[in-house]
């Protein structure tokens, strides 16, 4: 079954308020869907992730570099056509926008031999569970929430039932090293170190009161001595897992920082690739890995990623902050893994996760997200939504 053609869409949603975490400023999400064509017919689709860049450059890499690369290849040989595109594009990528742009084609290959062998993809790659505890992944900053309404927000989910919730922290501009100063929309929902706690304590008594989790997610802007002090009052209110508390190249820090507390350091979503997560891993950097099957390499390299995380007895909970392709894809790689744990389920408002399949992917009555039992990812892309949100045609 050869590859005829590779191709890539923009999907934009413009936010009515701009919602932030400690580095981004979003007042507008993209996601970049990549469709894979065979000469039997089947097509896959999957996504590749544009965070932190125009989604025309990711479009670019997968359309004008990588489609050369992978048409007249069969598409049912996903190890030798990753191989390919990561050899090809050695001397200018093995990370970055390249291996996102990698990621999207795996994907849609994924979709496309699942199809071919009629089975769900995670079943394709061994089938662990077929439901997945989802956690609230949102508390984000927007200039129009103050404490009490985090505190609220977080209530909000464990009313829903969600036994566990995610808020997000670090617009510290008094923390040196810090690279907020350098990104959009800097001076917006800045918040002392002190503040921080406070907001943290808040919304960790009303997870208390439900018996439930709370984690918190500093987005890589703090330097060593501030995540660990954070880290050591956090760990008093009974935080469940500290996320990315310090800068991607800062693994020295990373494996202080993991000693010094007694509770979980996760991370990291912005490293790409089993060579890097092989350094977090083996050095003991993090005690929870978080790749993302449309970031770090596809499924093929997330599953590379799991099985060495499982090596070092350590979980792997994947990132997931995207389209509904990104949040279908995700959960077929966690659901194939017998140490992965509980689904990354963003709360933002977001129509290309909720409006973007024609059967969307909802939490149960019994509180868990059940897997799509379709061939391939299962899913079924609307053409409404597309029409309605697509920008680059
Ligand atoms: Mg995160």
């Amino acid at each position: 079954m050869k590859i005829t053609d590779v191709s890539a869409m923009i999907l934009r949603y413009e936010y009515d308020e701009s919602i932030a975490d400690a580095q981004n400023y979003f007042s507008a999400r993209n996601a970049v869907i990549v469709t894979v064509k065979t000469d039997e017919g089947i097509e896959g689709i999957g996504e590749a992730a544009s965070f932190g860049g125009p989604p025309e450059s990711t479009k670019f890499i997968v359309e004008n570099e990588l489609a050369p690369i992978v048409i007249g290849e069969d598409a049912t040989n996903i190890e030798r056509v990753w191989k390919k595109m990561f050899d090809r594009t050695r001397q200018h990528g093995r990370g970055g926008i390249i291996i996102s742009a990698m990621s999207g084609i795996d994907v849609a290959l994924w979709d496309i031999l699942g199809k071919k062998a009629g089975l769900p993809v995670y079943k394709l790659l061994g089938g662990y569970t077929d439901k997945l505890l989802p956690y609230a992944s949102s508390g984000f900053f927007s200039q129009s929430k103050d404490t009490k309404a985090l505190a609220n927000e977080v209530e909000s989910y464990y009313e829903q039932g969600f036994k566990y919730a995610k808020i997000k922290v670090g617009r510290n501009p008094e923390v040196f090293l810090s690279p907020l100063p350098n990104m959009i929309e800097a001076n917006k929902c800045n918040y002392s170190l002190e503040e921080d706690l406070e907001r943290v304590e808040a919304c960790s008594k009303v997870a208390h009161r439900y018996g439930a989790k709370l984690m918190v997610d500093a987005n890589n802007t703090w330097n060593t001595y501030t995540a660990i002090q954070m880290g050591r009052e956090f760990q008093k209110m009974g935080v469940f897992w500290l996320e990315e508390p310090l800068h991607l190249d800062n693994i020295d820090g990373s494996v202080e920082l993991a000693a010094a507390l007694d509770m979980p350091v996760a991370g990291y979503e912005s490293e790409v690739g089993l060579f890097n997560f092989r350094e977090y891993i083996r050095r003991h950097a993090v005690d929870i890995v978080q790749p993302d099957v449309i970031w770090s390499g596809g499924i093929t390299e997330c599953i590379k990623i799991a099985n060495l995380a499982a090596a070092f007895n350590l979980p792997c909970l994947p990132h997931v902050f995207s389209s509904a392709f990104c949040l279908v894809a995700n959960m077929h790689f966690l659901a194939s893994i017998n140490n992965g744990g509980i689904l990354e389920l963003d709360r933002n408002v977001y129509p290309l996760r909720d409006e973007l399949l024609e059967e969307p992917i909802t939490v149960a009555a019994d509180g868990y997200v059940h897997m799509p039992q379709r061939p391939g990812l299962g899913i079924r892309l609307r053409e409404d939504t597309v029409a309605k949100y697509r920008v680059d045609v």
